[in-house]
């Protein structure tokens, strides 16, 4: 999507006089390789080694340090990717790595590549020291990312002992085009095994139910997962019905007009998904609107609809879900939040409020179904180019588009990869999480 401001700072007379231009993201696209050049898989971890073999299937070249005279080879290969491995770091005095490796490695970058720090997770350490040390790489990553230029992201993992799946899901997806708005995000993961069965589609088999699937961030989540292989059910209010049945059809799945706030609707997504397609293995609760006003003057109905929608409307449609019969063991939740229910918005106390609630039912839920296997998670989305944000007033949109480490709005296609990515088999180990699509927003950052 181009907007006015776009259009006058990519103009050649902006460019001229040295205006910074964002960095065209490199996203997604089928047959694309994981990222371009080779991979430096440094630091002492428990998980280096594996993730060195892991590339070298992918047919990406690994290499654990960098050549010390580039300069004698010709010029200097540029790094797709840094990934450095702290997970056995013990004492503040490890984190010089970060300094010793990231300098040179830094310099060393291409145009949107990826830095990946992995650390323990410090809910599960005991040791004051070693807490310290491991919490101390989310302050590292964070600034990492804002210092990166040319589209180049940094994230951190935490990991638990054991986590060899959840690792390597997780660099996976952040090492791809699947994650180009992702930046400054730190993603936990547990113990859990779990792998894709089919790498290019790795949703085949799956049957994914997405609400508000009729335009805007919704219709893209249905397309990513059907391209991914997932047999999708759109679901929308019945005034959306033509936009609705064109992205079913579109993507060869089934069109439910259903409005998510009534109260039969978890009844009848259920038995339409359940009787035309067998199950549901995943369900996206995207549906969403906004009715701003400050609170002083906010009436009973914006408040009383963007609660009815946002947040209300997920627990009922996880009670029909998670009836038994429905949704089975392995199953995944996706929630759409928004970093507005992180950080809070002028004009948004209801959105702002319904929002965080969904941050809530993925802390509860996600304990309480662990034991099934069923993983629950969000994705925050920050400014996204989408209808909803087209209608904010011209400066203020502006300010929200720009304001972040990439520089730029995200797109719809960036929250459904990061959706599309927590559904697939291979996620097991990622539950109660909340990754936000925000190119590292200074809202709630
Ligand atoms: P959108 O308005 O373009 O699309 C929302 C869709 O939800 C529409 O098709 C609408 O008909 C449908 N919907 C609304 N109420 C419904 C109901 N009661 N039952 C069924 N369907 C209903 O919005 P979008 O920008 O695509 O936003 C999608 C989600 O992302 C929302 O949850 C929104 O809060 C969230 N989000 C968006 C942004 C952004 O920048 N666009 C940022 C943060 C979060």
């Amino acid at each position: 999507m181009t907007d006015i401001f776009s259009t006058i700072i990519g103009s050649p007379i902006a460019r001229r006089v040295g205006v910074p231009q964002p960095t065209r993201l490199r996203r997604y696209e089928p047959g694309m390789p994981l990222c371009e050049g080779p991979v430096l898989v440094a630091g002492g971890g428990r998980f280096a080694d594996g993730l060195v073999t892991w590339l070298g299937e992918l047919g990406i070249r690994a290499i654990r340090a960098l050549d010390p005279n580039p300069s004698d080879s010709g010029e200097a290969t540029r790094l797709g990717a840094v990934v450095l491995d702290l997970s056995e770091a013990r004492d503040p005095q490890d984190l010089d790595a970060l300094r010793v490796v990231g300098a040179p490695a830094l310099r060393s970058l291409a145009r949107n590549a990826r830095v990946v720090v992995i650390g323990t997770d410090p809910a599960t350490l005991g040791e004051v020291s070693h807490v310290a040390t491991h919490r101390a790489l989310e302050g590292a990553v964070r600034s990492i990312a804002k210092e990166l230029r040319h589209g180049a992201t940094a994230n951190l993992v935490l990991a638990q002992q054991d986590s060899s799946d959840g690792v390597r899901s997780a660099v996976e997806f952040l090492l791809s085009g699947r994650s180009a708005y992702v930046d400054g995000q730190v993603i936990r993961v547990d113990d859990r095994t779990g792998a894709n069965a089919d790498a290019v589609r790795p949703l085949a088999g799956k049957v994914a139910v997405v609400t508000g699937a009729a335009r805007g961030i919704g219709a893209e989540i249905a397309r990513v997962m059907a391209r991914d292989g997932a047999t999708v059910v759109a679901v929308d209010v019945p005034a959306a019905g033509d936009a609705l049945a064109a992205v079913a059809n579109e993507i060869r799945g089934t069109a439910l007009q259903v409005d998510v706030t009534a109260a039969d609707a978890g009844r009848r997504i259920v038995d339409h998904a359940v009787t035309r397609h067998g199950s549901i293995d995943v369900v996206v609760h995207n549906a969403g609107i906004t009715r701003d006003k400050l609170l002083v003057n906010m009436d009973e109905s914006r408040w009383g609809s963007v609660m009815a929608v946002n947040l209300r409307s997920i627990l009922q449609l996880n009670d029909a879900i998670l009836a038994p019969g429905a949704m089975p063991d392995g199953g995944r939740i996706v929630c759409v939040a928004s970093i507005a229910g992180i950080a809070g918005n002028r004009g948004q106390t209801n959105y702002g409020a319904s929002k965080a609630g969904v941050i809530g039912i993925v802390d509860a839920l996600s304990t309480q179904l662990a034991e099934r296997g069923i993983t629950v998670n969000a994705v925050a989305p920050g400014f996204i180019e989408t209808d909803m944000t087209a209608r904010i007033p011209f400066a203020t949109r502006e300010i929200g588009r720009r304001m972040n480490s990439l520089q730029q709005g995200g797109t719809p296609k960036d929250v459904a990869e990061t959706i599309a990515w927590l559904a697939q088999p291979g996620a097991a180990a990622v539950t109660g999480q909340v990754v936000r699509v925000c190119g590292q927003s200074l809202l709630g950052a």
